[in-house]
């Protein structure tokens, strides 16, 4: 299994950081995309830190933080020092106001021919961000983290070649519209994550860690009546394309 989206940069996570992963590894996680929220000196520098450990990481400035006048500049010069790095988490949150549509469009401009990590979250979020990526974003290689549109709109994403993530929301027996969608999507285009320290699966104990991809895995197994080693082996695989393209 692969975390395609964790947030091991926050200071929940970043001290306990060693244990955490051997935790991740002990349960078959190989690998974490670590993004981030801002592109703060000390988020930089733990990114900086988490790629040397091996794992992937992408910087941002996610729209439920505020950006300094320069983010873009900051954003662009950290992308050309890094080559391999990510963007993300950025994109639209509809629950807050105003939405800096321009601060998402620049960034996405950023993040051709790299991977992306998408936040759309909010009413009508999931397709104002569509209409972006699809008029500005052909080259990136996109994923809509903790997607939660309908089938409807998750096909959509899947035309522009985009992939959907899923993380412990899958979990609660009333997620319908989530349930939808994780049934029907091709196997080749699904991505799982922890998003941790937020959304843990509804019967983890404690904080949320990269271990608990283990209960979305197994969820996600249930929903398709497939193997549980075919969801993991094949979602890894997913997270892989989407890497490196
Ligand atoms: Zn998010």
């Amino acid at each position: 299994m692969i975390d395609a989206n964790c947030h091991l940069t926050f200071d929940s996570l970043w001290g306990d950081r060693h244990a955490i992963f051997q935790r991740a590894r002990q349960v078959g996680v190989q690998l974490l995309v670590v993004s981030t929220d801002t592109c703060d000196g000390d988020r930089v520098a733990r990114l900086i830190e988490a790629e040397r450990e091996g794992h992937r990481v992408a910087a941002g400035w996610h729209p439920l933080f505020e950006a300094p006048t320069d983010a873009l500049d900051q954003l662009q010069s950290l992308l050309h020092q890094h080559p391999t790095w990510g963007v993300g988490e950025i994109g639209l949150d509809t629950r807050q106001s105003p939405v800096d549509i321009g601060l998402f469009q620049g960034q996405l401009h950023l993040a051709k021919n790299r991977f992306c990590i998408l936040h759309a979250v909010g009413p009508g979020a999931v397709d104002q961000a569509y209409q972006a990526v699809r008029a500005m974003a052909p080259q990136t290689r996109g994923m809509v983290h903790a997607f939660s549109g309908s089938w409807e709109q998750a096909k959509k994403w899947l035309d522009l070649g985009w992939y959907l993530s899923i993380g412990g929301p899958i979990t609660r027996p009333n997620a319908r519209r989530l349930r939808d969608w994780v049934r029907q999507i091709p196997l080749d285009r699904l991505l799982l994550e922890s998003d941790s320290p937020d959304l843990a699966p509804v019967d983890w104990q404690g904080a949320n860690e990269p271990a608990s991809l283990v209960e979305v895995a197994a969820c996600v197994a249930q929903l398709r009546q497939t193997p549980s080693e075919q969801i993991r082996q094949q979602t890894a695989a997913n997270t892989r394309a989407w890497l490196d393209g």
